[in-house]
């Protein structure tokens, strides 16, 4: 055996033993997924009227290209690589997708006013259930009358790129667009949500934690799930890598949840996200700079707000919705009156 053959063996049995390690253990470094997640408008408002107003700079991110959703076509990665991916320093792992080739903007300024849904749990909420979580669960039946609804007043689901690549390169949306986004990636919205909307033919933008589909946690949807959505044709977007605030928090720690979404995206759904739902709506402008320039386009926040703006694409609004939000409420808040009473909002709130 030639020395070059004995270091080769010597290297594929240590990379054997890696793998034969028991995923349990490994587990037991990985952050415990919360089953429920605050959400605090106060605080928000309050973290976000603290920033830096944005400057008036048009786009020297990297923008968008009018390439439609990429289908999904890496080979997703086996349950321990996932484990070791999750656990590797993000530095480590080599990405596997070829990157999407970023267009130059055509530089003019656009404004559109997109209605974003936000919703969080699509299930009867437990009977155990406090405030926080109650408010944040729209049971079925509701979903269902708000989809019908959104569908006879004449709206059309878009995804958040449809919005991206509007804004940036001028290209066409229906008349009357609407974005539904789901945060948190709830196992209810493989259960729940997927049917309803797939039976409409209506899409959503899922924004998914990326640690938590291969944590084990029946409350999220797995990664085979996930990609169901992603064959289904809805949007699936990063929600960073765990679950915390963003605001701020070092350089370091907002890289890591930056390219650590993007590294696991690529591993396990062969596309790389480019837009940041910022947890629990926290966010300050240092979050933005480095989320642009590892390479996401945009980022929505959890505030009430309608008029989406190329020269702040890293605050986008949306509009939350809750079990209280009835069919009349939802048609008033979607009328011409009720959209311009939401434009005003995010005016109002002192986030400009
Ligand atoms: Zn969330």
């Amino acid at each position: 055996m030639t020395l070059l053959k004995l270091v080769y063996r010597l290297v594929a049995c240590a990379v054997f033993l890696a793998a034969c390690v028991d995923p349990a253990l490994l587990e037991t470094e990985m952050i415990d997924p919360p089953v429920f997640v605050l959400q605090i408008p106060e605080r928000e408002d309050a973290v976000a009227a603290a920033e830096p107003r944005p400057t008036a700079t048009p786009f020297a991110a990297p923008r968008p290209t009018a390439t439609p959703f990429a289908t999904p076509t890496a080979t997703p990665g086996s349950t321990r690589s996932r484990i070791l991916l999750g656990l590797l320093p993000v530095g480590r792992v080599r990405p596997t997708a070829t990157p999407v080739p970023q267009p130059t903007p055509d530089g003019e300024h656009r404004q559109v006013s997109v209605p974003m849904l936000m919703y969080h749990y699509i299930e009867e909420p437990p009977s155990n259930a406090d405030s926080i979580r109650f408010g944040l669960s729209v049971p079925p039946d509701l979903f269902a009358t708000h989809l019908d609804l959104i569908q006879d007043l004449g709206f059309e689901t878009i995804s958040v790129r449809d919005v991206i690549n509007h804004l940036a390169l001028g290209t066409p949306l229906p008349p009357k667009p609407i974005v539904l986004t789901f945060d948190d990636g709830y196992a209810n919205h493989f259960t729940n949500a997927l049917p309803l909307l797939t039976e409409r033919g209506m899409i959503g933008t899922f924004f998914v934690i990326s640690e938590f589909p291969h944590s084990g946690n029946p409350s999220y949807m797995t990664w085979d799930q996930i990609r169901q959505m992603v064959r289904a044709g809805m949007e699936i977007e990063s929600h960073a890598r765990l679950h915390e605030s963003l605001a701020g928090r070092s350089e370091a720690y907002l890289r890591n949840q930056a390219r650590g979404g993007i590294l696991t995206f690529e591993q396990e759904l062969g596309y790389t996200p480019r837009v940041i739902a910022y947890p629990m709506g926290f966010y300050d402008q240092r979050v933005i700079d480095i989320f642009r320039d590892e390479g996401y386009w945009a980022g929505l926040t959890t505030q009430n707000g309608l008029l989406q703006d190329n020269r702040d694409p890293f605050r986008m609004w949306r509009i939350r919705m809750h079990p209280d939000m009835e069919a009349r409420e939802l048609e008033w808040l979607l009328s011409e009156e009720g959209l311009a009473w939401l434009a005003g909002q995010q005016w109002v709130s002192g986030n400009r």
